[in-house]
């Protein structure tokens, strides 16, 4: 993770608050489209645990309010992520061509857009975990079918201990030091730091 990632959280705040009062605020959420489109084809889910806004706005300013269960199963299925997708997806298009082009009002579906999708992240993030939504977060789907095997964490088997220190730091909960691919790592690197004995690596 960059050091300047716990920071990012601001701008959901920014849009989702500031945005009611100054939709074209919300032309912010497409800036995050294109960073994670042009980053996901080589890096798979990497925007999310070290550029998105909403990451670290869960990862950093909601964590401490957040009961820190185990993130169901289900939420990774892929019966739930993708019509999560196409309703969301689809919600955003048929609001954007319902605008007439006017801009302050294409504003305010992103606005809406972020407003919305943030509420679900705060509700889950509290009462399961801080990464709850992002395990079936419409982008992170996006990236995952884009990039999901690229930049994959490797796992030294020769010289890890099982002492399960990664598994307890990763947000995403993933059974990190298992040899298999991981698409849903957001490559943070926080398993890499928790690792007594330095077998893992990008
Ligand atoms: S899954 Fe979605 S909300 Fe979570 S970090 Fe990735 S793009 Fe952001
Ligand atoms: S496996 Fe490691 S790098 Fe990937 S999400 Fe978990 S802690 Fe972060
Ligand atoms: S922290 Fe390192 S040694 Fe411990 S289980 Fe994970 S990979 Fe193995």
């Amino acid at each position: 993770m960059l050091k300047i990632t716990p920071y990012f959280g601001i701008i959901v705040l920014i849009v989702s608050i500031g945005g009611i009062f100054y939709p074209k605020l919300g032309f912010l959420l497409l800036l995050v489209f294109a960073s994670l489109m042009i980053i996901a084809p080589f890096r798979g889910r990497w925007f999310c645990g070290n550029l998105c806004p909403r990451g670290s706005f869960v990862d950093f300013w909601l964590a401490p309010f957040s009961r820190k269960l185990k993130i169901p199963a289900s939420f990774r299925s892929m019966w739930l992520r993708v019509p999560i997708f196409l309703l969301l997806m689809g919600f955003m298009v048929y609001r954007i061509i319902n605008t007439a082009g006017i801009v302050d009002k294409v504003g305010m579906v992103f606005v809406t857009l972020c407003i919305l999708t943030t509420s679900i992240a705060i509700l889950f993030g509290v009462i399961i975990a801080p990464r709850a939504w992002c395990s079936f977060c419409p982008m992170g789907t996006l990236q995952r079918a884009m990039g999901g095997s690229r930049y994959q964490l490797k796992v030294d088997a020769d010289k890890c201990i099982d002492c399960g220190k990664c598994q307890k730091v990763c947000p995403m909960q993933l059974p990190v030091n298992e040899i298999r691919e991981k698409p849903d790592c957001i490559k943070c690197g926080r398993c890499i730091e928790a690792c007594p004995k330095e077998a893992l690596s990008f």
